[in-house]
């Protein structure tokens, strides 16, 4: 991979998760989401899990200092020249100021931005069908990708579950902190070079693929 440094940039429900997973499969790059951080922090009542935990299930950004804070020092712990995919971090401009100041003290740079274009519409049939793995955490879909027991995580055989921000009134609060806080990022990458668009609404196999050119091709540094 010439892009190792990755963020996935998306609405909810866009399949940032799933192809953070499938092309970790692929690669040596490591997939951190955000959401499954504060949703660790909250399961272990950890104080960033504790300051977190109303906004996670109300479909509420979490303030940028606490979810800056926890991302970067995660980043920190990584072995030198690790890669890897940013799911769902940045969310905001001052995020993503924070962060790229933070790679910056630690001589790194974000490689890629990989925005997931999909519409509203999709997104809210694809959520209110999302399923994940009480244990890996691991997404499926009733209609597109079931388990092949129902209920159960093909992966871990832990037990599947509908996330409390998965339900059709907070997917609603979801996609407008989406709209208004996390959009313009599009633009906010694009004019550094970053961004690379990947039309969301086909088969994951394809938009794995396009994912992989994009990860291959040469960095313009
Ligand atoms: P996700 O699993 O990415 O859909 O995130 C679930 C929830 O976690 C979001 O609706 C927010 O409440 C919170 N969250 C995740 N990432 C961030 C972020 N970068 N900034 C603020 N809140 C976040």
């Amino acid at each position: 991979m010439n892009r190792r440094r990755v963020i996935f940039l998306g609405p909810p429900g866009s399949g940032k998760g799933t192809q953070a997973r499938k092309i970790a499969e692929k690669s040596s790059l490591l997939p951190i989401s955000s959401g499954e951080t504060l949703r660790r922090e909250i399961r272990e009542q950890s104080e960033v899990g504790r300051l977190a935990a109303n906004f996670v299930e109300s479909g509420l950004l979490v303030p940028d200092d606490i979810i800056t804070g926890v991302m970067i020092a995660g980043i920190k712990k990584l072995p030198s020249g690790t890669g890897f995919i940013l799911d769902g971090f940045p969310r905001t401009v001052p995020q993503a100021d924070a962060l790229q100041g933070g790679l910056a003290a630690m001589s790194m740079s974000i490689d890629a931005v990989v925005d997931f274009e999909l519409d509203d519409a999709e997104i809210v049939k694809r959520i209110v069908n999302r399923r994940v793995c009480t244990k890996c955490e691991e997404p499926y879909n009733l209609e597109s990708r079931p388990p092949k027991v129902a209920g159960v995580c093909d992966i871990c055989g832990g037990a599947l579950t509908q996330r409390v921000d998965d339900r059709e009134d907070v997917i609603m609060t979801r996609l407008g902190a989406y709209r208004a806080q996390t959009a313009p990022l599009v633009a906010h990458f694009a004019r550094q070079g970053l961004l690379c668009s990947v039309r969301a609404n086909r088969p994951a196999h394809e938009v794995e693929a396009d994912i992989l050119a994009i990860l291959e091709s040469p960095t313009s540094k």
